[in-house]
């Protein structure tokens, strides 16, 4: 059994203590490789390193190629140009209704209100995003709940970034009190990696907000690997579940990092016997940098027809791409489109 350190300390204090220099993080985890080193140096110039201490003590130690790892630390191939991988895969600099909104799909829309997150992503297509241009002010409030109010068909509104739990309980609380005013409104979802990477984050004030809110939650982990789900984090999910929030993840299919059948398999069932269940795997958006992580239709079609025969089918995720213009994401089983 590990012993972790930095699982239940406080989380301001880890969100202002990440680890951002690739030495460090190398050292840590008794990797001397100067090559590692070289390339997450440079790489990390592009899109910085930013690794949560609660994250990496889940990182085992002497292995470069860890699942975990290979998530977070810069690689000198990210500098590399490929065909077809661009800066904005999915067009989202022309969506922008409002500032903070970006509304594609009819009954739901994302609403950004920070650009920040806890963990560093290589593969993220927001690696290039410009959100800080695009942050709601606090007086911008009255005209996205002008646009909420134009638009019947909204239902839901989907707390997403950047990263919503980065922000403090006091502003999420703001936020959740000015949406559940608005009586059209039934569905609150939130999309966040936080409480896989500083789980304390989920703390008693953060469950009491969202137990006493009018709208019903749905709280959208994002996990890649069961090796994330600790016995800590675990124990944090489940405490929101038995508060009533609905816990759902999304994963996104990367090589290296979890690029088997058997790998994803596990993740679902440590999910659910979490009470997490299965929501996407997304197949990699195609954003500069990220090439490193893809893997071709063949193979994809090959892990999820292993996956579709290991598990009962509410364990299956929906295999999915979001394609720029399309009005929902786009279930890519057994197709020839991606
Ligand atoms: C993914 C996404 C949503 C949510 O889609 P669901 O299929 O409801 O999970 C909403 N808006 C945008 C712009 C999205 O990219
Ligand atoms: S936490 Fe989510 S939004 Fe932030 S870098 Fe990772 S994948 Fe991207």
């Amino acid at each position: 059994m590990t012993n972790y350190l930095y699982q239940e300390q406080n989380w301001q204090s880890q969100m202002s203590d990440l680890i951002t220099d690739p030495k460090e993080l190398l050292d840590i985890l008794k990797l001397s490789s100067d090559q590692l080193l070289s390339g997450a140096i440079l790489a990390s110039q592009t899109f910085k390193l930013r690794v949560p201490r609660a994250f990496a003590e889940k990182i085992e130690v002497g292995n470069p190629l860890d699942p975990l790892l290979l998530q977070v630390l810069p690689h000198h191939l990210e500098l590399e140009d490929f065909e077809g991988f661009v800066t904005d895969p999915l067009g989202e600099e022309d969506a922008n209704q409002q500032p903070g909104v970006l509304h594609k799909y009819k009954s739901r829309f994302l609403l950004t209100l920070t650009g920040a997150c806890a963990v560093h992503c290589r593969y993220c297509f927001r690696r290039h995003f410009p959100y800080q241009e695009n942050l709601p002010k606090n007086d911008d409030w009255v005209n996205i709940k002008n646009y909420i109010e134009s638009k019947p068909d909204i239902n839901e509104v989907i707390l997403s970034g950047g990263d919503p739990l980065t922000l403090s309980n006091r502003k999420l609380q703001l936020w959740i009190e000015r949406l559940s005013s608005i009586e059209q409104l039934k569905y609150l979802r939130i999309h966040t990696r936080v409480p896989v990477v500083i789980p304390s984050r989920v703390d008693e004030e953060f469950i009491s907000i969202l137990k006493n809110s009018r709208l019903r939650v749905i709280l959208v982990i994002h996990s890649n690997h069961a090796s994330e789900l600790d016995e800590f984090t675990c124990s944090k999910l489940s405490e929101l579940v038995h508060n009533k929030v609905t816990v759902l993840n999304q994963a996104v299919l990367l090589k290296g990092v979890n690029d088997s059948a058997e790998i994803l398999t596990h993740l679902s069932y440590k999910l659910f016997d979490t009470g997490v269940i299965p929501y996407y795997l997304h197949v990699l958006d195609k954003v500069k940098g990220a090439h490193h992580f893809d893997l071709d239709t063949n193979e994809i079609n090959r892990i999820y027809t292993e996956l579709l025969a290991n598990l009962p089918g509410y364990l299956v995720p929906k295999l999915v791409r979001e394609i720029a213009g399309e009005k929902n994401k786009t279930p890519l089983f057994g197709t020839e489109t991606f």
